[in-house]
């Protein structure tokens, strides 16, 4: 079973035309203004997960500071899940930055049944801490209908790049804190900030913290998995390749270079994210 955690599909009209959106949408324009930043299609995710062998993908669009942009896009996304239900996990996705909007499309989404939130990302300004006090009331409704929610977190140090964006660790971890019975998934490895579960006192309130593989290939070398799974823990790494920026041939490479084989690699692979998916099924069916 292999599922690829972190994939995006945008608007049908940004696919078509993405510069229509360049004039309004600035954390847009500033990832996708260059046209060698990929934008797929349902079919292009349909095709890739065939190729690849990939049994399943939790899908998730962008934050769009226009609500109606950010409700159409969690819609198209909730349309390519029930063509594929089987396939399809959908995340819905918003921006903070209109507070009232974000809760009105969280609970919008999560009552509909969407599968988590995510990726819940701060482009372009970065997370602060009146950020994390913001994205709280959507952990709530999260964590009452026992879905993940995964956040954008970028290395603190290194290249620049597109979307690479500013975080408060100490608001991430009083959040993380605030939230110890939730699984809260740190994409693009958490920028590292998994070495910090190797603090006693820290490290029990982060057994359900995650993180995911996104972009490793442009980040990382290969110590960077069993970093994280020394740190973490076999069954809080998940395997996700930000489909169109890279499929997951590269990170298969990056696998096999580390070593990583057998029951570590179908955890990291798929039963781990799978494990966490399966919560909110068995509450239904417990309710
Ligand atoms: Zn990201």
């Amino acid at each position: 079973m292999i599922i690829d955690c972190h994939t995006h599909l945008l608007l049908r009209k940004a696919q078509q035309d993405r510069s229509v959106f360049f004039q309004s949408e600035v954390a847009f324009r500033s990832l996708y203004s260059s046209p060698k930043a990929r934008i797929a299609t349902t079919d292009d995710i349909l095709r890739y997960l065939d190729e690849s062998g990939i049994d399943k993908a939790i899908v998730f669009g962008f934050p769009w500071e226009n609500y109606e942009n950010s409700k159409r896009n969690n819609d198209e996304i909730w349309d390519f899940h029930e063509r594929y239900p089987d396939r399809i996990v959908p995340f819905a996705t918003f921006s903070l930055t209109k507070r009232d909007m974000a809760y009105r499309e969280c609970d919008r989404t999560l009552s509909a049944g969407f599968a988590g939130l995510g990726e819940i990302s701060m482009y372009e300004i970065g997370w602060s801490l009146s950020d994390f006090e913001n994205l709280k009331p959507c952990l709530n409704t999260a964590r009452l209908k026992r879905v993940p929610v995964m956040i954008h977190v970028n290395e603190p140090v290194g290249h620049n790049y597109p979307g690479k964006v500013s975080m408060d660790v100490r608001a991430l971890f009083k959040t993380i804190k605030a939230f110890p019975d939730m699984d809260i998934i740190l994409a693009h490895f958490g920028g590292g900030f998994f070495i910090y579960s190797l603090m006693p006192e820290i490290g029990t309130t982060m057994k359900r913290v995650y993180v995911d593989t996104a972009a490793a290939p442009f980040i990382y070398d290969n110590r960077i998995f069993m970093a994280a799974v020394n740190c973490l823990g076999e069954d809080n790494v998940l395997m996700g390749t930000d489909f169109p920026l890279l499929g997951i041939k590269r990170y298969l490479k990056l696998l096999d270079e580390a070593g990583i084989d057998g029951p570590l690699k179908d955890k990291i692979l798929g039963i781990n994210i799978l494990t966490i998916l399966e919560r909110r099924l068995k509450q239904n069916h417990d309710d």
